[in-house]
């Protein structure tokens, strides 16, 4: 341990005695954000973490693809930035959107955010979208990655290329159908998937956002998977969020002080998801192999869910919320 780590160790210990611990003092959001959760043994300093963050983000870019479409990486990049904002992270944060169906989002170490597509499509408010993406935030706060790097897996970072896996449900990259980023590394700890869910509601609170829209999200899915089985995400019923995660993260939920109002959701959202299936959809008729005929139904071809008098099919006008 080292440098201003002290002084962060201060403030953190504080925060939680103050916090979480016996007293039944509610946390409201200017008690959050303050911390640091990536306190502990870490042979990374955070210089070396963002480099090796950077060159897994490169690997992972050289094989996903990546949605370019500004509407919708300025959107997700934006979402992002304002949870990291409002998080414990003491990096800079790169949001990026992975085409893949499969319903997931993980982070590098050092602030690499990957969102697929397949999650912002089944996302059912911005809310939703955002306390998963505040979940992999955390575990980037807290460093989790070189924290798991410096516990026992040292000796293979040299030779294999890691990932280390931020799937919110304890599932990973190598599992989301475009990418085949070879894998040295395993899901996260038991203990540091709880901290991720404390830590990411905790975000997604401060971000002005409802925590239970994490809670309402989680049964979304299982409804969805139940319906149709292994169409949805057939990882999670792997890592499904048992009955322990959703009372452990109901029980996180009562220590926020509630607000009077929270972000439901934004227009943006909806419009962003509506271009993101549109183009999924042109994209489609071009591509025969691509599988989820699901992801037809949202936006058949040819209807006009906004109502707007767009000339040309392929640029919807959209509009920015105030
Ligand atoms: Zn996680």
């Amino acid at each position: 341990m080292k440098r201003s780590t002290v002084f962060l160790l201060l403030g953190s210990l504080c925060a939680s005695v103050l916090a979480a611990k016996g007293k039944q003092q509610k946390l409201s959001p200017d008690d959050i954000g303050h911390s640091d959760p990536g306190k502990g043994v870490n042979f990374y300093s955070i210089e070396k973490e963002i480099a090796l963050g950077k060159q897994l983000a490169a690997e992972v870019e050289r094989q996903a693809k990546i949605v370019d479409d500004p509407e919708v990486a300025e959107y997700i990049n934006r979402l992002g930035q304002n949870l990291a904002h409002n998080s414990d992270a003491q990096v800079p944060f790169t949001c990026k959107v992975i085409d893949s169906t499969e319903v997931n989002a993980f982070a590098l170490p050092g602030g690499y955010l990957f969102v697929n597509t397949g999650l912002i499509l089944r996302a059912g408010d911005e809310a939703e979208l955002a306390g998963v993406m505040a979940h992999e935030i955390a575990h980037v706060a807290a460093r989790h990655g070189t924290k798991q790097a410096t516990r026992g897996q040292l000796a293979n970072l040299a030779s294999i290329p890691l990932i280390f896996l931020g799937g919110w449900a304890g599932y990973g990259i190598q599992e989301a159908a475009s990418v085949a980023v070879p894998m040295g590394f395993l899901k996260f700890s038991r203990g540091m998937e709880q901290q991720a869910d404390t830590l990411g509601l905790e975000y997604m609170y401060k971000a002005g956002y409802d925590p239970t829209a994490f809670v309402d999200f989680f049964e979304r899915i299982e409804t969805l998977e139940k319906k149709k089985p292994g169409a949805v995400a057939k990882v999670f019923s792997t890592h499904p969020p048992t009955e322990d995660r959703v009372r452990h993260t109901q029980s996180e939920i009562q220590q926020l002080a509630p607000l009077p109002e929270y972000v439901l959701d934004t227009s943006e959202f909806h419009q962003v998801r509506d271009r993101l299936a549109m183009l999924l959809r042109e994209r489609k008729g071009d591509i025969k192999d691509d599988n989820r005929p699901t992801l037809l139904r949202r936006t058949p071809r040819g209807t006009d869910t906004n109502g707007d008098d767009s000339k040309d099919d392929e640029r919807p006008t959209l509009k920015r919320r105030q």
